[in-house]
């Protein structure tokens, strides 16, 4: 399939690249690694009229920890997530994510930016983020900054709360505590596809207690899906298998997956029941671990 024709606009910087979405208007669209862009243009389900490249604003590529949140640039390759040290020493579950992101050329292109910035549920970076309680920095014109809480990030399917003439510039992670842990855990048919369904969990101890948790789900609703009901359950426990058992159920019933060619709607139930059982157990193994 061929897209459509379009003007290509590749800025030196941040403000250049906000100044040419704020004068071109809703027609113009970012690019950043194309990956989910292009293949939606060639299907002529995207078309936008302009294309402004911000895979050469090399200032939104780093990994690095700040003011007590790991701080991510938009542009930052699901590649690069996968190799870093410091991801793989102390953010685990950033890694897991990356991993199973479709195959290793996607991945060299991928932005963690893009992968949030599209609103896909089918995505895996975004249920990730909601079990890390991330939050979403957001850069618009006239040097206009705003911070969104990822709870407020996802709006419905490929609809988030960016706006036509916003980028999406970091996002921030609190740096977790000494007996955090995280996973995240995928099921597809087979490697590079999207999710079945996934699980992303986050559990924080102290004194042997669960003191806060997070669930994140993938693919199993409109937006990425917060299994609240099954982190309220953990949290004040010492997260025994009985409860675990429970959490995986109510994770199960918040889910709102819908049948299609990946299974029917009662296999994707049973798919999350597993999955959040074994992520938080897996979760719960690397916290006490002492990351
Ligand atoms: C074969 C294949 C398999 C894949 N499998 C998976 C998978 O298993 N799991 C998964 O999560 N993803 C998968 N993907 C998607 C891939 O990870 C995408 O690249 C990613 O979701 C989007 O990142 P990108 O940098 O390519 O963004 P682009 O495709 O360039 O952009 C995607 C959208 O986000 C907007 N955007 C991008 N960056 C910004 C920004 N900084 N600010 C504002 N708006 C922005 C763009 O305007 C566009 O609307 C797959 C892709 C392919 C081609």
């Amino acid at each position: 399939m061929i897209p459509g024709t379009f003007d290509y606009h590749s800025p030196d910087t941040l403000d250049e690249a906000i100044k040419l979405l704020n004068d071109l208007g809703e027609d113009a669209k970012v690019l950043a690694g194309g990956h989910s862009l292009l293949p939606m243009m060639k299907w002529r389900l995207a078309e936008p009229t302009h294309l402004v490249d911000i895979s050469r604003l090399s200032d939104l590529d780093y990994i690095k920890e700040e003011n007590g949140y790991l701080c991510l640039g938009a542009m930052v390759t699901e590649s690069a997530l996968e190799n870093s040290e410091l991801i793989a020493a102390k953010y685990p579950i950033l890694k897991d994510t990356s991993e199973v992101i479709a195959d290793p050329l996607v991945r060299n292109l991928a932005s963690v930016g893009g992968n949030i910035a599209h609103g896909d549920p089918a995505n895996d970076h975004p249920a990730t983020m909601l079990a890390l309680n991330a939050i979403v920095v957001v850069c618009g014109p006239n040097g206009s900054k705003r911070e969104i809480n990822i709870d407020d990030f996802f709006l419905g399917p490929l609809w988030t709360a960016l706006q036509d003439n916003e980028i999406l510039t970091e996002i921030k992670i609190p740096i977790p505590k000494q007996y955090s842990g995280g996973c995240y855990i995928k099921l597809e048919r087979k490697v590079g596809d999207y999710a079945i369904a996934a699980c992303a969990a986050t559990l924080d101890f102290e004194n042997g207690q669960c003191i806060s948790a997070g669930i994140g789900l993938t693919n199993v609703g409109p937006t990425p899906v917060r299994a609240s009901d099954s982190q309220n359950m953990l949290v004040g426990t010492d997260v025994s298998d009985e409860i675990i058992e429970k959490a995986s159920v109510l994770a199960s019933e918040t889910s709102q997956p819908v049948g299609d060619h990946r299974g029917s709607e009662e296999y994707k139930r049973g798919v999350v029941k597993t999955l959040t059982e074994r992520a938080i157990m897996k979760a719960k193994n690397r916290a006490l671990g002492g990351n």
